[in-house]
């Protein structure tokens, strides 16, 4: 290891121990990250743009180093992490501590290690002669639904010069991935009426008409295991869709006049969810709903749509992938969770790929971590980018 790649590394776990400090739970706000951010460029003279929430406690942050009159790189990562209420921490979650050549701490994972180690070369890139400017995307309410990034991007898609590509730091053990899959989420309330369980045949019951509406989402989600459509890039190559969770009744002798359900479709990129939530809706209301309301007008079904977020489709054949293609050694699939990338595609029509240091296998559970050789793949990976992008 060089001495430069040696201090940037030792500058990057610095910055990662103090990102991990701030406990970004998606609840809390994340203006104290956001600030320490800020303070840290403006050492650079690097100004930096917010996008703040409604309620003014969370806000995305841009900072671009590098000519204005250019397509450019965005560098992207969430702020926010997951709560840290698991049982079994071995060490305080906020409070980053290495062992074994591993960084523990909530985050370090998923995803502040990708977000340190693109501060740790701001040093590097402001004395360098860019060509081709980077946009540092910091946001917000990732892990709650990919909620706060939009403002952003909606930002960046009406720029003078729009970013020609994204690199969204989700832990991959620094393999490309250039696929995500969308998702829905919903919840469903279904009213009834209640009375005593003798009279059954006189009450609509919610958790029945709720079972039936669940058993045609489940056979519609068969559909897409045998009729696809398929992409075998996926492990599990079609849309996925299930009920995950459910409420409702109130004693064991009273018909139910309320139940409550979630589900979700987890679809390929270019599988329209919303026309198969659509029909699914149109089905239950033809059927289950006008069949309550015959019987008690005021029974029926609610849908709401929780949040959603678009998939990410495979730009690796688009010219902008061509500035990373000689510095990456291959692409490695596509991948099933969520991620900015759909948003940064679809919605800012920015070609995206991921790629992040650390292994999703252990974000989001106990004395998750990441390991500092990750960091410094990362490092090297993103002094390329630096490179390839001088004049
Ligand atoms: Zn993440």
């Amino acid at each position: 290891m060089t001495q430069t790649n040696m201090s940037r590394l030792h500058l990057a776990i610095d910055i990662l121990g103090k990102l991990v400090a701030f406990d970004t739970t998606s609840k809390n706000s994340n203006l104290g990250l956001i600030r320490y951010v800020q303070d840290y460029l403006a050492q650079y003279d690097i100004e930096t743009t917010l996008f703040y929430d409604e309620t003014g406690e969370k806000a995305n942050l841009l900072a671009t180093i590098g000519p204005k009159d250019v397509p450019g790189i965005v560098l992207s990562g969430h702020t926010d992490v997951v709560p840290a209420l698991e049982k079994g921490w071995i060490s305080p979650a906020f409070d980053m501590t290495e062992r074994d050549g591993k960084l523990f701490g909530r985050g370090t994972a998923d995803m502040k290690g990708f977000a340190a180690c693109v501060l740790a070369t701001v040093p590097d890139l402001v004395k360098q002669d860019l060509a081709i400017p980077f946009h540092i995307c910091l946001s917000y309410d990732e892990e709650v639904g990919c909620l706060g990034v939009g403002s952003m991007v909606d930002h960046l898609a009406k720029i003078d010069h729009p970013p020609r590509l994204a690199v969204i730091g989700e832990p991959t053990e620094m393999k490309v991935i250039n696929g995500q899959k969308g998702k829905y989420s919903m919840r469903v309330t279904v009213t009834g009426t209640a009375g005593h369980s003798s009279f059954a045949p006189h009450h609509v019951n919610a958790i029945e008409y709720a079972s039936r509406a669940i058993a045609m989402i489940s056979d519609v989600a068969r559909e897409f295991e045998t009729n696809g459509p398929f992409d075998p890039d996926f492990t599990v190559p079609h849309s996925t869709m299930l009920t995950t969770t459910i409420s409702g009744g109130t004693a064991t002798n009273v018909t139910p006049d309320c139940c409550e359900f979630t589900f979700e479709i987890r679809h390929l990129p270019d599988h329209d969810a919303a026309s198969v939530i659509e029909q699914i809706k149109t089905r239950v209301t033809e059927t289950l709903e006008t069949e309550m309301k015959a019987r008690e007008a005021d029974t029926g079904f609610e849908w709401e749509e929780i949040f959603h977020y678009p998939g990410m489709g495979d730009c690796t054949g688009a010219e902008s992938f061509a500035f990373v293609r000689n510095i990456i050694d291959e692409v490695s699939g596509k991948v099933s969770y969520g991620s900015e990338g759909g948003i940064f595609e679809k919605q800012g029509n920015i070609p995206s790929i991921i790629c992040g240091p650390g292994s999703i296998a252990q974000a989001h559970k106990r004395n998750e971590f990441v390991e500092i050789s990750q960091l410094d793949e990362c490092l090297a990976f993103l002094k390329k980018l630096g490179d390839q992008a001088v004049a």
